[in-house]
């Protein structure tokens, strides 16, 4: 059996008992990148808690989100340290 047949197998039994989604990435307490240990494919939780198709354009959205929180976050740190 090929890689592709193999590959269609899996899609075949995640249209049948679901996608086994697990966490990929971690962006934001609100928005996940998930990807099926099955097939593969790759979905986002948005913030309204849907489950949207991960796409490039998505996928650079996260991105700039994500160094967002992060420079939020260590000026955070940086407020902390200083006194009031
Ligand atoms: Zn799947």
């Amino acid at each position: 059996m090929s890689l592709t047949n193999q590959h269609s197998v899996s899609k075949m039994i995640c249209s049948v008992l679901g996608h086994r989604y697990k966490v990929q990435k971690h962006i934001t307490q609100h928005i996940k990148e998930y990807k099926c240990e099955c097939c593969g494919k790759e979905v986002a939780v948005n913030t309204n808690g849907n489950i949207v198709p991960l796409t490039d354009e998505l996928k650079q959205i996260h991105k700039s989100v994500e160094t967002l929180v992060q420079r939020r976050t260590s000026n955070k740190q940086k407020n902390l340290r200083m006194p009031a």
